[in-house]
């Protein structure tokens, strides 16, 4: 028997959505514990220490995104909302109360499984504080240690603020990060409403460093929440 992988807390009221999840996530090793409402969910989180949780925004009793907040009072743990609420204030609202990520319902086991492999791995390298001297994907290459960025093996050169976004997004590659919070991050706590310093900066970056600005591979809108760097095939090394 292989070692079970890491424990998933469900927080989900739909029998349905459960078995689903349960039939998934179990398929492909991991342990799971389930509860049906959010005080449930907070007291599961208490006694089992998951590795990560799946948290549903519609429970019977409280909004999950207020369970995400309490959760955060005292938890690292990524969590990954699933909702069927399509509103982009959810969405933000949800990230900004600390949610690692989000999926809207319908979604595919594929996609489901590859955005719990991201949660996990940047947890892991939060835990070891180990950071990574290289961050690669595709034809993108870029060198923590020299500050440079190339693009197949040919420098690009970026502007100090250009670079501080690159080194942000690609950081947290494959996860949503929301308009405020990269404005919070690489131009301070004053400035989290100029979403439009953020659009130029994108719009730079993009022209740098995509092959078709309009088609980005890298530097992926997500319409009304933020931005996320691709990061299935992105291998890191150090
Ligand atoms: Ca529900």
């Amino acid at each position: 028997m292989p070692e079970p992988k890491e424990a998933i807390l469900l927080i989900e009221d739909e029998p349905q959505m459960r078995r689903f999840l349960r039939v998934v996530l179990r398929g492909h090793g991991y342990q799971m514990f389930e509860a049906a409402t959010g005080e449930e969910g907070l007291m599961q989180a208490a006694l089992r220490n998951p590795e990560l949780v799946l948290l549903d925004l519609g429970l019977p009793d409280l909004d999950g995104i207020e369970v995400a907040r309490r959760l955060r009072e005292w938890s690292d743990v990524p969590i990954i909302v699933v909702s069927a609420r399509e509103q982009e204030t959810d969405k933000i609202r949800a990230l900004d109360e600390g949610a690692d990520d989000y999926l809207i319902k319908p979604f595919g086991a594929g996609e489901l499984l590859a955005r719990i492999r991201v949660a996990l791995r940047h947890r892991a390298m939060r835990r070891s504080g180990h950071k990574e001297s290289f961050f690669m994907v595709d034809n993108l290459k870029i060198d923590f240690v020299k500050r440079q960025v190339f693009l197949d093996d040919e420098e690009v050169h970026l502007t100090p603020i250009e670079y501080k976004l690159i080194c942000l997004l690609a950081g947290n590659a494959g996860k949503v990060l929301t308009h405020s919070q990269i404005l919070k991050e690489v131009w301070g706590p004053n400035y989290i409403h100029q979403t439009q310093y953020l659009r130029v900066y994108m719009t730079q970056l993009r022209h740098k460093l995509e092959a078709d600005p309009a088609r980005p591979r890298f530097l992926i809108n997500e319409p009304g929440v933020g931005y996320r760097f691709k990061a299935e095939s992105g291998k890191t090394a150090s």
